[in-house]
């Protein structure tokens, strides 16, 4: 399969292909946030959603500090299973990680509150916050999740292409 710089590549090519790609299938007045958040969700989803999260990867260590928010995914998921390499992969990061952050934003929230240092509002639900993006920004939120299947699309497109390429030469 093709190595971690091989993916951060493709990822690069593919936001920058993305943009004369939208320009195209755009029309006047053209939103050029909307583009942005279309170049800007395939690279994140790329570079820092990956597929190969699954595994202790180049993608895992660049969470640094983060990096234990993805542990008890890396260790659930198997590598390469359809639950990580899949467009079903890239939406299950997503809701992952935002339940993640939204749990943890309560924690502290109580912790804070227990410690009577003050008070913190726990951020909205990953689905309050879907609805209410929907409702204000709903161009953005859908090119934002079309950005991110085209990053896993690229990833695992990348590691079919390759695996069986490998297959054939043996
Ligand atoms: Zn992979």
């Amino acid at each position: 399969v093709p190595d971690g710089r091989t993916h951060d590549a493709i990822t690069v090519v593919g936001a920058l292909v993305a943009v004369p790609a939208w320009w195209f299938l755009t029309d006047e007045p053209r939103d050029w946030l909307t583009c942005g958040t279309l170049a800007g969700s395939i690279l994140f989803s790329g570079l820092m959603l990956s597929p190969d999260l699954d595994l202790d990867s180049s993608i895992y260590q660049r969470w640094g500090p983060l990096k234990f928010l993805w542990w008890p995914y890396q260790k659930l998921v198997p590598h390469r299973s359809i639950l990580s390499h899949s467009l079903l992969g890239a939406l299950l990061r997503v809701v992952y990680f935002l339940a993640l952050v939204w749990g943890l934003s309560h924690l502290l929230s109580w912790g804070v509150a227990t410690a009577k240092l003050g008070s913190i509002r726990p951020l909205d639900s990953p689905l309050e916050t879907f609805q209410s993006l929907y409702r204000s920004e709903r161009r953005h939120l859908e090119l934002g999740l079309i950005g991110l299947l085209i990053g896993t699309a690229l990833h695992t497109g990348a590691d079919t292409v390759v695996s069986s390429l490998k297959r054939k030469r043996r």
